[in-house]
């Protein structure tokens, strides 16, 4: 049995992913990177937006013209939500409703149960995964994903995940350090991920929180860094913000906090619980005691009865705040959610206007941001083939001068590993420039 993966979403469903496959391959199942390869292809669907939806039922289609025996497993989000639709698809096997790597590969390991059978030697069947419930590495990537909680207690309106996903539920914490230290054995950056991560340990007994977990993890796992995937203004504590100032980077100065809007009637249409000024103090407090600082936003343009004025805030906070980069998006109603059903629609025209007028201004921002990094020192983490990386705060370079490797032949380098050195270059084409004949410093 060849089994291909494909995840659509973010980084906390691509960890579970690596948790499917983990498990699948566990009781006997075998991986293929080449789709038309497999005998069975598991997607693991995002439900993000409607087009997430369209996107997976799209891809399940494809698959199925172009290699009609092939069959389907789906999981995720988008399958949790809309589990019959999958079902009634053509080729599709099983529908697992969410991420659990278990009930995945149950269904894709034809002699799963028998397995259990032989096993446990018990008639009740209640498996456990013999993958292990830990994550030993991010297959082909050089940083690896550490998913410390899932689900959501929040009740944004525009939302789809948290339906999906369910309440926030936390990984006991020496669950965390002991999958974070087979993690670094493999990766020289592990992101702090999962859907809601500043709530990490509040049903936790004593109530744990991100902050003390990020300075357990930086105690207790050397050799590796960290960074904290995307995390709530509001949620970032004092303890996070002297971790991320006195650390030396092993908790990289990046942090993208999601805004949404810069107008606080929209925020409370958007049911979010903090105000503009709320949001826009944090990051100034933040962003005065962390240097270099990567700082990013999420903004969503042309949300029901967003007015001119309302956008004109956002933009005046946008231009206001530090930010190295954002990601806008022109708002799209989400089927089953409360914003699906707001008057006042903004029409696409407009949202999509306001959505490159703040792209602009947001690349404006990180072109001088850039610049103003050329001079001082950084630490890259290299990607794909070792000729670009990540900074700490979240650029990607070019590793060494690309005229120079040209004239001096020199190979693309393997990743793992740090490197440290200086940014040279401007704006459009910033590198690191390191050592001559030993640019990789494990880290
Ligand atoms: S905070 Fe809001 S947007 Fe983020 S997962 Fe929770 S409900 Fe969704």
């Amino acid at each position: 049995m060849r089994v291909y993966y494909q995840t659509f979403g973010c980084k906390a469903n691509q960890y579970d992913t690596e948790r499917m496959r983990q498990e699948s391959e566990a009781r006997g199942a075998q991986t293929t990177e080449v789709r038309s390869e497999a005998d069975l292809v598991v997607v693991n669907t995002c439900t993000v937006t409607n087009q997430a939806d369209a996107e997976a039922r799209r891809f399940i289609r494809r698959l199925r013209r172009e290699s009609p025996e092939t069959e389907v497993v789906v999981a995720g989000c988008s399958a949790a939500l809309r589990e019959p639709e999958y079902r009634a698809m053509p080729g599709v096997r099983s529908v697992v409703r969410g991420h659990d790597p278990v009930a995945v590969a149950s269904v894709v390991v034809p002699d799963y149960f028998a397995q259990i059978e032989l096993r446990t030697g018990l008639d009740r069947i209640d498996p456990e995964p013999i993958g292990g419930d830990l994550l030993r590495r991010r297959r082909g990537a050089a940083r690896g994903w550490l998913k410390v909680q899932d689900g959501c207690d929040r009740k944004c309106s525009f939302c789809a995940t948290r339906l999906a996903r369910g309440v926030s539920r936390s990984r006991p914490v020496e669950e965390v350090v002991a999958e974070a230290r087979l993690m670094s054995d493999a990766h020289a950056e592990l992101v702090i991920t999962g859907i809601h991560i500043g709530h990490y340990g509040i049903d936790l007994e004593g109530a744990y929180s991100l902050s003390r977990l990020c300075a357990t993890l930086l105690d207790r796992v050397p050799g590796v860094r960290f960074r904290l995937g995307s995390i709530e203004a509001t949620e970032v504590d004092d303890l996070m913000v002297d971790l991320l100032s006195t650390s030396d980077a092993r908790l990289v100065p990046h942090l993208h906090m999601p805004l949404q809007s810069g107008a606080d009637p929209v925020l409370r249409a958007m049911r979010r619980w903090h105000t503009r000024e709320q949001y826009r103090t944090r990051v100034l407090e933040i962003a005065e005691r962390v240097s270099p600082l990567g700082l990013g936003a999420d903004v969503i343009a042309g949300f029901p009865g967003e007015s001119d004025r309302d956008h004109a805030s956002t933009r005046a906070l946008i231009e206001e705040l530090p930010f190295t980069y954002l990601h806008v998006f022109p708002f799209s109603p989400r089927t089953g959610t409360a914003a699906a059903e707001l008057p006042d629609p903004v029409p696409q025209r407009i949202a999509g206007d306001r959505a490159r007028e703040l792209r602009d201004i947001a690349q404006r921002s990180a072109a001088a941001y850039r610049a103003s990094r050329v001079g001082t020192p950084a630490g890259v983490v290299p990607e794909g083939d070792g000729r670009r990386g990540l900074t700490e705060d979240y650029l990607r370079v070019d590793i060494g001068d690309r005229e120079e490797r040209r004239e001096r032949g020199v190979r693309p380098k393997p990743t793992g590993g740090l490197v440290r050195g200086t940014l040279r270059g401007d704006a459009d084409h910033l590198y690191i420039e390191t050592p001559r004949q030993t640019p990789l410093i494990n880290a």
